[in-house]
């Protein structure tokens, strides 16, 4: 271990727009050591998130932006390594927030044991973790879903999507998803159960999508905005409610979209259906994190909420596929392995 060393992604500039290979710089640092009361982990699977575009740039947001040459953040699973806790054990796994490095250290309150017995560890990053309880909270707590309410989701082949659309069936909803292609589509449909599966990119996008909804649309979870905004805003049902949890078609973007100001007629729309628009971040429902767990493991466990994970191998893999993420590229939870998972 002596003269290992610990490969790292940093930030090495800020993108203007979409990131490039240029905003990132593979590093090889010394290996980290585990301070008292700290444990060390090895990295098995890194998370790329959609989010992290937001982290990449200095605007005011809800979270600081990483440094110029920081290691970008996000979750992480992995094997302790060395160190020592009470409730952790070398060998044992962890779900992290280690960043993109394949080792990290951590205080053992900052990790969450796995039992590779009860789910696949790679689950902690998608459907049983950040993602699944994005798709968990902001559905049932905001979109509010009942029995036969027409619910259209965005996204819908990737974690959060996919996993909306099936709580939503759960739920007895008429279940309506949107995706960026055909294959994807087909996917959503036949594997995730979703009454219908729109290809976002079809032309006659609001056409298709009135014809899909023939009693208009009472839940909208919005992962994208842009033209896919566009197309479902009008037939929003008086009282719909939209969860915001992200709009991604706007991460890259410097400036506002051409166009005329709708804005004020958003609000007479707001006024007049009493509509529910409201935006959400996963960390606001910390404390329903226990009945996720428990609630979400047991659909997952009895096949009533299937899961796609889109896993590369190597750290260096990183930069491509982040910019891709952000472009529509990845088919399902995107995640980069560093380390053989041995319990695979
Ligand atoms: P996904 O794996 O679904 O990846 C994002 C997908 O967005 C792409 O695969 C692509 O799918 C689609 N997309 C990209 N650009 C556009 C565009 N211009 N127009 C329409 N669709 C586009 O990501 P996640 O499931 O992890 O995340 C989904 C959303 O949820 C993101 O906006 C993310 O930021 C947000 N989120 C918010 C959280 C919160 O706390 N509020 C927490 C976690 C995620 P396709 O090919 O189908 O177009």
């Amino acid at each position: 271990m002596a003269d290992a060393v610990n490969r790292q992604v940093l930030l090495a500039s800020r993108p203007d727009g979409a990131p490039t290979l240029e905003s990132f710089r593979i590093h090889d640092a010394p290996m980290p050591e585990a301070g008292a009361g700290e444990l060390l982990v090895r990295s098995l699977y890194l998370s790329l998130d959609p989010y992290m575009r937001g982290r990449m740039s200095d605007r005011a947001s809800y979270a600081d932006p990483v440094p110029i040459d920081g290691v970008m953040g996000g979750g992480s699973v992995g094997q302790v390594i060395a160190g020592s806790a009470p409730d952790i054990a070398i060998g044992d796994y962890v779900l992290g927030h280690g960043g993109w490095q394949e080792f990290f250290t951590a205080k053992p309150s900052h990790l969450r044991r796995l039992d590779p017995d009860m789910a696949p560890l790679s689950t902690a990053l998608g459907v049983l973790g950040m993602p699944g309880m994005t798709a968990y909270c902001g559905l049932l707590q905001i979109g509010k879903p009942k029995a036969g309410d027409t619910l259209v989701v965005a996204a819908a082949s990737g974690p959060v999507g996919g996993t909306v659309g099936q709580i939503g069936q759960i739920m007895d909803c008429r279940v309506v998803g949107l995706a960026g292609s055909d294959e994807k589509c087909a996917y959503v449909t036949s594997e995730l159960g979703f009454d219908e599966c729109l290809n976002h990119r079809r032309p006659d996008l609001k056409s298709a999508l009135a014809a899909a909804c023939p009693a208009g649309i009472d839940v909208y979870f919005e992962n994208v905005g842009g033209h896919v905004w566009d197309a479902v805003y009008p037939l929003l049902n008086a009282f719909a409610r939209v969860p915001v949890c992200g709009v991604i078609s706007r991460y890259n973007a410097n400036e506002a979209p051409p166009g005329p100001d709708r804005m004020p007629g958003l609000m007479t729309d707001v006024l007049i259906k009493r509509l529910a628009i409201r935006g959400f971040i996963v960390t606001d429902f910390q404390g329903l994190e226990g009945e996720f767990l428990r609630g979400m493991g047991a659909w997952v466990r009895d096949g009533r909420v299937r899961y796609r994970e889109d896993i590369v191998d190597g750290i260096e893999q990183i930069p491509a596929r982040m910019i891709g993420l952000l472009g529509g590229e990845n088919f399902g939870k995107l995640l980069v392995r560093t380390s053989p998972d041995p319990t695979r």
